[in-house]
């Protein structure tokens, strides 16, 4: 595919992320329709290579198990080719960066820096309640590698989040009460940008 270019100035990309269970995949598809936003979400899009069953699918099924991350270059590359394919310039990418590599190899794949991240702040205890209780058959959501998951979220993901706040872009949600009270703190986070009716690809 022909790789289009996007500009900082005119396409707005906001990281939504949070320990595993801590709302994210909850709260995006609310962004969506109040702030006509994409919503691309970082796993999702690695379970449909899984489930098209081409050559990167089978070792981005072993990573997945284990609960480790993805190697970058994979899902910077999935989440650029779903850019492209929108005609949408705002976009809420959730799930992602995982690790600093991540960071690093998106910024200089797509060359776009965030404009902020969305970080849901939710206890551990409360992390492993929701992904237990949340049983969609997910190869993940077992006992095992829910450990694996939060000690790889808690080692790689916050520092991304740290590096992040260094740099005064992290909108810190608290994620440990109701949906909907969530949501009312990330309505105002996103007040700046207008509300729309739903989302329309027409341009
Ligand atoms: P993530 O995408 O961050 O992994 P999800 O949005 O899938 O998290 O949420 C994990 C589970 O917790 C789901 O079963 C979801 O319904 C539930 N959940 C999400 N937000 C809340 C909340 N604020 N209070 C209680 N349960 C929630």
């Amino acid at each position: 595919m022909e790789a289009r270019l996007f500009s900082q100035e005119t396409t707005v990309v906001v990281f939504v992320l949070g320990g595993p269970g801590s709302g994210k995949g909850t709260q995006c598809p609310k962004i969506v329709e109040h702030f006509g936003f994409t919503h691309l979400c970082a796993g999702d899009l690695l379970q449909a290579e899984i489930e098209s069953e081409s050559e990167n699918g089978t070792m981005i099924h072993n990573f997945k198990k284990e609960g480790k991350i993805v190697p970058s270059e994979i899902t910077v590359k999935l989440l650029q080719q779903a850019m492209q394919q929108s005609d949408n310039k705002r976009f809420i990418i959730d799930g992602f960066p995982r690790n600093e590599e991540n960071r690093a190899a998106f910024e200089n794949i797509v060359k776009i820096k965030p404009e902020f991240v969305l970080f849901f702040d939710c206890p551990e205890v409360e992390l492993t309640r929701r992904i237990l209780n949340r049983n969609q058959g997910r190869v993940d959501d077992n006992i095992e590698t829910i450990g694996k998951r939060l000690k790889v979220y808690f080692e790689s993901t916050l520092p991304v989040i740290n590096y992040y706040n260094s740099k005064g872009k992290v909108q810190k949600i608290d994620a440990q009460r109701s949906v909907d009270e969530v949501f009312e703190d990330v309505k105002s986070v996103f007040a700046k940008f207008k509300p729309v009716a739903r989302v329309d690809s027409t341009k």
